[in-house]
């Protein structure tokens, strides 16, 4: 008999291990503290993940495979991994034990020495779930100066030959980034996906009863997470159906109205496995061939780029430079998060509309993360650890490997620029050019001194000229430091002023 664990996000129904029914294999599932308390998580996310965990449980029992689940309730749940995996080794006579890499790296080491403590030999598997082998990329930069992602998209374009016509590019060009940055001026955006939230209902209370200290809100209606593999397909065809051909075109837009905007919310799905890569690209691609008259090239690759590219190199680099990644702090910030990050208490509009969004939805599109949680942690010079959390326990879809990168890396250059190639930073100005937030807020957005100024347009002069020594080099950042210096000094004394005091109780603003 063998004992197979499937991790909470190795939801994988196609994976070998499924395909042929045998019954000397039991496959074990438990739901744990450890995963529910490293961070504190927002509810929606817990539940979706248990929800997740249950359905894949169910299924593969219908199918007839022999399953062990440990629910968090479950007496027998011992709430110590190694425990429960002995445990179950004894109750079957086990005498083999196998799991499948984990994708983070706490869990990889944890794996790795439980297996030396068990009874029995350990065989680990693939996951079969990315595109690329966890050292991929890794290889493809070896000896390169750059870690740029454009190239090993490209990369990634040949070897899948995704949108590839001949060896060239489809349409002729790589990359459509420019005809990705619209603002969205209103309309009528179809509604999202809603997924069946029946089991998430009746995990609701068990999360609540367990005891888990959680953030967010949780409320049936609103529940936007598929939590199984038809589910998560159908929600797939949705997006592909209704909102592919505008995704590109608004992707990096914000609206004070819009939620979701053309966002195709499948990337839980995609975290805990439940879909793959490869599918989700090429549904989207089979729905752009058949209705090429309403979903033009533009729209295709600005998704296919955030999949085959984005999400794969994230993952390669997260394998590349783990552990010592976890530390990175090149800025040399050591601030506070504010404390309207967990209530969404503050009258700076774009701030206050993307955190109650993502309180009461586990979720915020990209710009959102980017430009405004994380563009505003950063000017404030926040320790990046205190912005890891904060995003790991947010987002349902956060799992360590995707969201460090995006957050340590991509949205606060923690890494010094291994991911970016200079600090993802903007005044009130970007922010008014890509939302319509700064119509509804207490600040003017084109003040940078003053009770009424903008807070992001002190803390970005200042962010500029406090950072000079670590950003001393960086050519990117020419032609912000050559309109930096064209402020004259008494001007910069009052910016800098009201930046500090911003920075000093950023909960008064
Ligand atoms: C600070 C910060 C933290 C983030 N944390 C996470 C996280 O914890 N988990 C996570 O999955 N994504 C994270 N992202 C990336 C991105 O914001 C989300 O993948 C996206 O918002 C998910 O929503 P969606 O499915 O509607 O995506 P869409 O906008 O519809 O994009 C489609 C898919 O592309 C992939 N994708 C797009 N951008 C990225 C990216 N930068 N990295 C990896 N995959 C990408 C996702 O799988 C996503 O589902 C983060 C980004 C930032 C800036
Ligand atoms: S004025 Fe400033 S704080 Fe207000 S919404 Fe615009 S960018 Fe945000």
């Amino acid at each position: 008999m063998e004992i197979r664990l499937i991790l909470g996000d190795q939801l994988n129904e196609k994976h070998i291990w499924f395909t042929a029914l045998d019954d000397n294999v039991c496959y074990v599932m438990f739901e744990m503290r450890q995963e529910t308390d490293y961070v504190k998580h927002h509810i929606q996310k817990v539940v979706a993940f248990f929800a997740a965990m249950r359905s894949f449980a169910r299924k593969l029992e219908e199918n007839g495979h022999q399953i062990l689940y440990y629910t968090i309730d479950d007496p027998n749940n011992t709430q110590d991994l190694q425990k429960n995996i002995e445990k179950a080794i004894n109750l079957f006579n086990a005498k083999k034990f196998a799991y499948q890499q984990p994708d983070e790296y706490r869990l990889d080491k944890q794996l790795e020495e439980i297996s030396t403590q068990l009874e029995v030999p350990t065989k680990t598997y693939d996951t079969e779930h990315f595109l690329t082998t966890r050292d991929e990329l890794k290889t493809f930069y070896e000896g390169k100066k750059s870690l740029v992602m454009e190239f090993f998209y490209r990369y990634m374009r040949k070897k899948h030959q995704y949108l590839m016509i001949d060896g060239q590019p489809e349409g002729g060009s790589w990359n459509y980034d420019k005809f990705n940055r619209n603002t969205w001026k209103g309309g009528t955006i179809p509604p999202p996906y809603k997924p069946d939230a029946t089991l998430a209902k009746e995990i609701f209370p068990q999360v609540k009863a367990a005891g888990i200290s959680t953030i967010g809100t949780f409320n049936a209606d609103e529940f936007l997470f598929a939590t199984t593999r038809k589910d998560s397909l159908a929600q797939l065809d949705y997006f592909c159906t209704y909102l592919l051909q505008d995704f590109g075109t608004f992707q990096d837009a914000m609206h004070q109205d819009e939620t979701n905007l053309f966002h195709a919310r499948i990337s839980f799905s995609l975290n805990v496995k439940l879909i793959d890569p490869a599918e989700v690209i090429e549904h989207a691609i089979a729905a752009y061939r058949k209705n090429n008259d309403r979903i033009s090239l533009s729209q295709i690759e600005g998704f296919v780029r955030q999949i085959l590219g984005w999400r794969e190199y994230i993952r390669g680099l997260y394998w590349k430079e783990m552990p010592q990644y976890k530390k990175k702090n090149e800025l040399n910030n050591f601030g506070k998060l504010p404390a309207f990050y967990w209530t969404g208490k503050t009258k700076m509009n774009c701030l206050k509309t993307s955190i109650e969004n993502s309180l009461q939805h586990a979720y915020a599109h990209h710009i959102q993360r980017l430009m405004i949680t994380g563009n505003f942690a950063l000017l404030l010079q926040t320790n990046p650890d205190e912005v890891d959390h904060w995003y790991l326990g947010i987002y349902a879809d956060a799992v360590e490997w995707v969201q460090l990168p995006n957050t340590r890396g991509m949205s606060q250059y923690a890494d010094g620029g291994i991911l970016a190639t200079k600090p993802y930073v903007s005044s009130g100005s970007y922010v008014n050019k890509m939302s319509n937030y700064c119509k509804g807020c207490s600040y003017d957005k084109k003040q940078r001194t003053g009770e009424n100024a903008c807070p992001f347009n002190s803390l970005y002069w200042n962010f500029l000229d406090d950072k000079r020594e670590e950003l001393r080099g960086n050519n990117r950042m020419g032609m912000m430091y050559n309109l930096l210096g064209k402020i004259n000094p008494e001007e910069l004394a009052r910016i800098k002023e009201r930046a500090y005091q911003i920075m000093e109780n950023p909960d008064a603003f």
